[in-house]
C-alpha cells in the first residue's frame, strides 16, 4: 500500500495538525507548486518529522500526513513545537 494512503487511513483522513479533512490520495506536487497552481486549503501533503533538508527521510516513522496550508506554515520548524502550537491556535 502506498505510503500516503496508509497514512491517510492512520490519521482518519484528517491534517495531523490542523484536523482539516483531506481528499485520500491527491498530493500536491513539487511540479504543481513550481508551476504555480492553486490550491485549496485540503490539498494534501506528506510532511517530514525531521525535514528532508536535515536528513529525513520517508519512512513510517518520519511522515505525517498534512494539509499544503500546514506544510508551508510549517517549514522548517521543529515538529513538536509546531504540532503543540498548532494544537493551542484550534
Ligand atoms: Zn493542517
Amino acid at each position: 500500500m502506498p505510503i500516503r494512503y496508509w497514512l491517510w487511513d492512520k490519521q482518519n483522513g484528517r491534517c495531523y495538525y490542523c484536523g482539516v479533512k483531506l481528499k485520500k490520495g491527491r498530493l500536491a506536487s513539487d511540479r504543481m507548486r513550481l508551476m504555480n497552481i492553486e490550491h485549496d486549503s485540503c490539498t494534501s501533503t506528506i510532511d517530514h518529522v525531521i525535514p528532508k533538508s536535515q536528513g529525513g527521510i520517508g519512512t513510517p516513522g518520519n511522515v505525517v500526513y498534512a494539509c499544503l496550508k500546514c506544510n508551508e506554515e510549517r517549514g522548517n520548524e521543529d515538529f513538536l513545537d509546531f504540532s503543540e502550537r498548532k494544537r493551542n491556535e484550534t
